[in-house]
């Protein structure tokens, strides 16, 4: 596709369309909006705005339509493959100003946001009213990020993903157009499922600019346990015999040696230096929670776990779980003259043992640094990569073993990427993984964005 690039004639509109001050061609906001959480580089934005509400928004999306301006949307740019990135050009809507809750319907179990509320500050209000909203990738993600990456974290083994969790939404379309689809219904059979096709595409199809959230009604009682295996092949197995039983934990995560000898080192938390099982349950009572936990031991040890160590009660939870959620910064700081790759792919469960081993086997093989570290109990394989920052040898092999155990997890009926979406990073997989329903997908892509304006060189190659 060919685009325009601004000329004085845009920058006067665009501006028009929001306000002087939330207009910017000034270098160091574009760079801010140049870079994710990724390795990707690509070209500086011409121009930063920051819309206040749906209609600016609308704005700007007509006018940019109409001119041939590539258009990408910003949330919190935590994304780990580019999916924010600018490869074309064009202008960047951060969305962080449209931030406001706009109602809370307890009753229902449902709020209404903004999409550049971010998740952990709507679980901080919602919590003096016994409610959450489940999904939570790690970082201080915005719930616009969340619904276009598709994000999920440690508790979607038992709540789902956020395309899950999502009700309704309001898009404002690349010609400008706005659309509301979905209700406020638990469940609808009604039509063709919109919610279903925006959540996942990464600003490509339109963008969101506010969503009806299922939440959830925080648990009366938390247990946890961490636990112990001779090999990750055993903990993977335990975790396939955890999920078939039907006990439905909250968080399945596991954790192989290296994070737990850092683990180690950063808490003195003197955890066996072995591969790792971080699991957590909700419950209503203890009495519950507790019966839960002695099954959860005897499937542990009928997989071969060397130690079990459990907690009842959201403290306890908590001080097992905090190591947990502090690891990639603790990797981060424990390799400082490195680059870090996060590898993300999914089978189903029963492949998990075989997807686990393997890519222990070519880290081995390869001899670089990674550390695994893995919602397990959906099947989702993450590797984080050290390599050095100038070592081109380095950065060959942990490509070269990227790309090995994507294709793997996608011959074994799994997917290029679990829970961090294609972005720039996943492209090459796509045929791989989809066949020829790729050119449905493109053929929607066209329907929906005719102009290819909206993140243009995203999903597709
Ligand atoms: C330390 C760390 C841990 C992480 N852990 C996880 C994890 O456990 N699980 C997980 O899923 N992810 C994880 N991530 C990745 C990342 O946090 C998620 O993908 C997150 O949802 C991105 O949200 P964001 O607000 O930063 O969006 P951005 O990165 O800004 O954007 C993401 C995508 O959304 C689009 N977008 C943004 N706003 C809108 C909108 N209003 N309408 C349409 N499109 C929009 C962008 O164009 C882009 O394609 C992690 C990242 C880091 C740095």
């Amino acid at each position: 596709m060919d685009y325009k690039r601004l000329d004085n004639h845009d920058i006067e509109m665009l501006k028009g369309f929001t306000a002087p001050d939330r207009f910017s061609t000034g270098e160091s906001v574009k760079t801010l909006h140049s870079k994710d959480q990724s390795r990707h580089v690509c070209m500086l934005p011409e121009a930063v705005l920051w819309p206040l509400n749906e209609s600016e928004v609308s704005n700007i999306l007509k006018y940019s339509n109409e001119q041939r301006i590539p258009v990408t949307a910003w949330g919190a740019g935590s994304s780990l493959e580019g999916n924010p990135l600018s490869v074309c050009g064009g202008i960047v809507v951060d969305f962080t100003m449209m931030n406001r809750v706009l109602d809370v319907r307890e009753e229902d179990f449902q709020a209404d946001v903004e999409p550049g509320v971010i998740y952990k500050e709507l679980n901080k209000r919602l919590r003096h009213k016994g409610l959450f909203f489940a999904p939570d990738p790690g970082a201080d993600a915005t719930i616009g990020g969340m619904i276009a990456n598709n994000s999920s974290g440690t508790r979607t083994v038992k709540y789902g993903a956020t395309r899950a969790n999502i009700l309704k939404l309001s898009i404002v379309l690349a010609n400008g157009e706005i659309i509301r689809t979905g209700t406020r219904a638990s469940k609808t059979s009604s039509g063709y499922d919109l919610i279903n096709l925006i959540t996942g595409s990464e600003g490509t199809l339109g963008v969101v600019t506010c969503a009806t959230l299922r939440l959830r009604g925080l648990p009366a009682e938390f247990s946890a346990a961490v636990v112990s295996f001779p090999s990750v092949e055993s903990a993977g197995k335990a975790v396939f015999e955890i999920i078939r039983s039907g006990l439905d934990p909250a968080a399945l995560e596991l954790l192989d040696r290296g994070c737990i000898s850092l683990i180690n080192r950063n808490t003195g938390m003197n955890l066996m230096e072995r591969p790792t099982l971080f699991i957590e349950y909700h419950g209503p009572s203890i009495s519950y929670i507790g019966e839960v936990m002695e099954v959860t031991r005897e499937l542990c040890a009928s997989s071969n776990s060397l130690d079990f160590r459990s907690g009842i009660g959201r403290d306890e939870r908590d001080k097992l779980f905090s190591s947990r959620h502090r690891l990639g910064e603790m990797i981060v700081q424990n390799h400082t003259d490195c680059l870090f790759l996060s590898a993300d792919t999914a089978v189903p469960i029963s492949a998990y043992p075989e997807i686990i081993a393997m890519a222990r086997e070519e880290v081995e093989k390869g001899g670089v640094t990674a550390y695994i570290f893995s919602h397990a109990g959906d099947g989702n394989l993450h590797l984080k990569f050290a390599g050095r920052k100038d070592n081109r040898d380095d950065w060959r092999v942990i490509n070269e073993i990227n790309n090995r155990v994507v294709s793997k997890a996608i011959s074994l009926g799994g997917t290029a990427t679990g829970e961090h979406g294609v972005g720039i990073g996943k492209r090459a997989f796509m045929a791989e993984e989809h066949g020829n329903s790729l050119i449905w997908m493109k053929k929607i892509k066209e329907l929906f964005d005719p102009n290819g304006i909206l993140n243009p060189g995203k999903i597709f190659l």
